[in-house]
Order: C-alpha cells, then structure tokens, then sequence
C-alpha cells in the first residue's frame, strides 16, 4: 500500500431503508470531516448523543455483528458502512443516523459505496496514518477451527483470503476467497456480497424479536437446498461478504494496514480481538502517528 493522502467524501450522502435487526425505519446521512477527525457514528434519535470513534475501544460484545458504544448509547452493526468506507479509502466522515443501526439494504455494502462515490471523494493532503505488519499476529477462537492470523506482506499492500468452512453437513460448502484490497478491487469483488444466515438461525433471531421485517429476499437465507428465494451472485458470495466484514472490522483499527490477513471461519468478535493484539504489538510503528502527536 502507497503511503497516501487522507481522504473525506465532497457532499453529504444519504442512505435509507430498514434495519435488519430491530426492523426500524432508519435514515444515515454520511457528512464530511476534517482531516485527523476519522469515521465516527452519531445517533441523532437521542438528546445528547455524542459522536462515537469507530475504533476498537469503543466496541461492545455483541452475537454476529459489530457495534460501538458510548456513554451508554449504541450503535448496532456498523460493519458493512465501515467496510464500504474504509474500502473506498474515506477516512474522515461522520455517520449520523436517526436509529439504533443502519439500514441494512440488501446485506451488502454496495448502496453505501455507490452513495458515497455520487458524493465525490476528496484527497486532504495529510498523510493517512498506516500500519505495516513486520511479526506474525495470530488469534484462535474458541474452537480450534476459528482463527484469524496476519503477517508481513512483500508488495506493501493488504491482502486478505478467508476460508469458510462449515463441516461436511452445512449447506454452505467450503468456500476460499482471496483478494488484494484496494478501492477497485472492493468495487469489483466484494460491495455486492450479502450477508448470510441459515435457516435455524434466521428463525431464532426472530423468536429473539430481530428481523421482523426482513425476508429471505432481503438477505440470504441457507436452507438445506441453499439460498431460499433468492440466488447466488457469485459462487463464493459468502466467503467474500466475509472478506468485506473484515475489512470493516480491521478498519476499526483507524488507519491503513498493509500485511497478509489470513482469517479462517472468524467473526466479529475474533477480527476485533485480532485489530487489539495488532495494535498492541505494533504500537511503536504506525506511521507516521508520532510525527502527527509532535506537531
Ligand atoms: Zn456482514
């Protein structure tokens, strides 16, 4: 990855639908900011809500998604606006919404990132801070099939693959995706690939009272045949929705990351473990964080 400019978007943009998870009537407005300012979300349903850095300090633990806090006030499942930012490269930007989450559209980032190209990107002249992986970071969940490890990269840029395997029995087959990240790429391999559930899982979320106005045609739905209602856009959809969940959730550290990701069946909550360690251990070579703190 070429050290590069910080960018922000030229115009507002807005984007509006339902919440896949609480069913609300939600409207997200993407604004400009300042250079240093990063992705921050602000609930503007609630008096006094402050903006919330979308860094992962500011996470909270949450089943299948990532969501950030503060001062007691939440925002649900961020992942796919923070993928469809930090894959087009928007560093400054706050995201007001008038709602617990944001729309979840068609389980994609695409609607996001056509939104905020139609808004222009801007170049801020500011270096963007980045982070080279120089040592092996490796996390393990819980069982031993999940992990998601990262390591030095030879050409300076990102590269992710993630291998999703659900066991012999799972409707979703063993799916491998690898792409080197960039705002093409993300473009043309990964903003369209929708989120995926299965059939037991959709049904329990909605005995918990979620997703009462989604439907198999929302988002797709694994019955033991594949997607219900609803049909594949690519082959290997799946393992790429979960490279771009990745890449919203790695963005979480606020800044670029240049390194060989290599995630096997991890979710949110293992990639937000990984971005903590990754900082930890590289704390001293984010570039060029100490020259922006002297000035
Ligand atoms: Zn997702």
């Amino acid at each position: 990855m070429i050290q590069r400019s910080q960018r922000t978007i030229a115009r507002t943009a807005s984007v509006s639908g339902v919440g896949f998870l609480t069913a609300a009537d939600v409207a997200l407005r993407f604004l400009p900011a300042a250079p240093g300012h990063g992705v921050a979300f602000q609930r503007t349903d609630r008096l006094f809500a402050p903006p919330i850095p979308a860094l992962v300090s500011y996470t909270v633990p949450r089943a299948r998604r990532t969501a950030i806090a503060r001062c007691g006030i939440a925002v649900e499942m961020i992942e796919h606006v923070m993928a469809a930012l930090a894959g087009l490269q928007i560093d400054n930007c706050l995201v007001e919404l008038n709602g617990p989450e944001p729309p979840g559209c068609d389980g994609s980032s695409l609607l996001f990132a056509e939104r905020l190209l139609d808004a222009g990107i801007v170049d801020q002249g500011v270096p963007r801070e980045r982070l080279d992986l120089s040592h092996q970071v490796v996390v393990q969940g819980d069982d031993n099939g999940q992990s998601i490890r990262g390591g030095p990269a030879d050409d300076g840029r990102l590269h992710i693959s993630y291998t999703l395997d659900y066991g012999p029995d799972s409707p979703i087959g063993l799916q491998r995706c690898s792409v080197v990240i960039d705002p093409e790429t993300f473009l043309s391999q990964l903003a369209f690939a929708r989120t995926f559930v299965l059939e037991h899982e959709a049904q329990a979320l909605r005995e918990q009272g979620y997703g009462k106005r989604t439907t198999a045609r929302d988002l797709l739905i694994f019955g033991p045949e594949g997607p219900i209602d609803n049909s594949l856009r690519a082959p290997d959809e799946c393992a790429r929705h979960k490279i771009l969940d990745c890449i919203g959730d790695l963005a979480l550290a606020g800044c670029d990351l240049a390194g060989c990701i290599e995630a096997r069946r991890s979710g949110h909550q293992l990639n937000a473990e990984f971005v903590r360690r990754m900082k930890l251990s590289h704390a001293e070579t984010i570039w060029p964080s100490t020259v922006l703190k002297a000035a």
